[in-house]
């Protein structure tokens, strides 16, 4: 499949590319969908109070390394008391899990749950959510039982999107806590819609151009332990067997004691981008651009010619670390690519006086895997065949499993509260869903401060796919005062 041409075909979901179909505006369906505008579900509540064994399934499955969440004498001497959960975590309380609660089965459905059913029963059974806005009045603590009450806010007329035709559907849901105190907000937009009507998933594209593979390296005697090296997912240095000496590209002959023999040092991986170029002219057709060449200084001295990827070109820059990939990316056989690494957790919380409009949070890389995927999802309670089942998600019309909006939401927390410190308060977080996140990809994330305003700092971020922006937003984070000490 063509993932230039999927990418357009999800954008258009978020864009509104739309056509209203004037029979079906009147049908009886959106008729009685909106009906269910303004209506209110039923008052459910949360199958387990807040507990830190989910939150550290959370925790472990995005790799979310805040004390707060899981350092329980951390978290005590902290401005958060005693341990909190992950604020994005706000509606995976009320997820009804693999299984619905005993008694809930025959529910009266009104509400959301009514107009779901009624799209189901209508043909609309395929479902992707596309926004999602939480609004945190206080983090959850242990014990803290969760229960939440949703409002349709808002049925569309039917809209012709990429996906499918289908209607979107806004909620907004409250929820409180056991003593009926206000914790938290979320609004929710999905959209629901009939599997097969769409451009199609699965479909080639228009116009779809076939790239090229990279020609085959040539391989030698000297060089070949170097390619067999990434075929084990391992890059090699060529060392001298008399003084040790390493060298990249490997030689025929040691150039500090002329000895001929050699064996091979396994990398790190590790390194710094030394120098770099953005090819433009001429074009080959099996490098498709944008694309950068970097010279990466490895930890053990070497350098070597690479690509670095996972990253705007505009985006890259001279001393930044960076991190081997081993991927075969459009070749024949695997070859060492770099990307940047994961930026360092702040330990020491920023203080407001250190933050300006204009600051920039340094790219992020998450590698999209299945593990990732499936293991974030069942950490929210989303059991959701399209996050776990490829077969089904295949027949559903997808290419392949792909995360859940929680997944998503929780990532995006990360990357600010990791930015921020483990002190900074996230009070709002609002994100929209482009391109889905596959296995095999990587998303990085680009951030930047919008705003700061007393004591809120608005951080506008992008998740970025091979796809396209996989996820768009801003968090809204509070700062501990200038007053204060650190
Ligand atoms: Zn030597």
């Amino acid at each position: 499949m063509d993932q230039a041409f999927l990418a357009t075909l999800l954008r258009s979901v978020n864009h509104g590319e739309s056509k209203v179909s004037s029979e079906t505006q009147a049908s009886e369906l959106y008729q009685r969908l909106q009906v269910r505008v303004g209506q209110t579900g039923p008052l459910e509540t949360a199958r387990d109070a807040v507990n830190s064994a989910m939150i550290r399934h959370w925790c472990d499955a995005l790799e979310d390394h805040h004390p707060g969440y899981t350092d329980s004498d951390w978290a005590k001497a902290s401005l958060h008391g005693d341990l909190v959960a992950p604020p994005a975590m706000l509606n995976a309380w009320l997820m009804r899990g693999l299984l619905p609660p005993q008694g809930t089965e025959s529910q009266t459905e009104e509400g959301a749950s009514g107009a779901y059913s009624d799209l189901d029963a209508a043909g609309y059974t395929s479902v992707v959510a596309t926004n999602s806005e939480h609004e945190y009045d206080r983090y959850l603590r242990i014990g803290d039982l969760l229960q939440g009450r949703s409002r349709v806010e808002e049925v569309s007329d039917e809209k012709t999107t990429g996906l499918g035709v289908g209607h979107f559907v806004t909620t907004l849901t409250e929820y409180t806590n056991q003593s009926g105190e206000s914790v938290g907000r979320m609004r929710f937009r999905i959209l629901k819609f009939k599997p097969g009507t769409g451009r199609g998933m699965n479909q080639e594209g228009e116009g779809s151009t076939e790239v090229p593979l990279r020609p085959d390296p040539g391989i030698s005697l000297e060089t070949a332990f170097f390619w067999d090296g990434l075929e084990a997912g391992e890059l090699r240095i060529q060392r001298c067997e008399e003084c040790g000496v390493l060298q990249h590209p490997p030689m025929v002959r040691c150039p500090a004691c002329g000895s001929y023999r050699f064996d091979y040092a396994v990398s790190s991986g590790r390194g710094r981008i030394y120098s770099h170029v953005e090819p433009v002219h001429p074009h080959f057709a099996s490098f498709e651009p944008p694309y950068v060449v970097g010279l990466v200084e490895l930890e053990e001295g070497t350098r070597l010619i690479t690509n670095i990827v996972d990253l705007e070109p505009d985006q890259v820059e001279i001393g930044m670390p960076v991190e081997l990939v081993v991927e075969r990316r459009n070749s024949g056989r695997n070859l060492p690519f770099f990307r940047p690494v994961r930026p360092e957790r702040r330990i020491s919380t920023r203080r407001l006086d250190e933050v300006q409009v204009g600051d920039v949070l340094g790219p992020c890389p998450v590698p999209i895997t299945a593990t990732l995927i499936v293991a974030s999802a069942i950490a929210s309670r989303d059991y959701q065949d399209v996050h776990h089942d490829r077969e089904l998600a295949v027949l559903r019309g997808s290419p392949d499993i792909f995360m859940n909006i929680l997944s998503t939401s929780g990532l995006c927390a990360r990357y600010v509260t990791d930015w921020a410190g483990p002190e900074a308060l996230i009070r709002k977080l609002s994100i929209r869903l482009g391109a889905p996140n596959y296995p095999h990809d990587t998303m990085t994330f680009y951030g930047s401060v919008n705003s700061v305003s007393g004591d809120r700092v608005e951080v506008g971020l992008r998740g970025q796919n091979r796809l396209g922006p996989h996820v768009t937003g801003t968090v809204e984070v509070e700062l501990p005062d200038r007053t204060q000490s650190d």
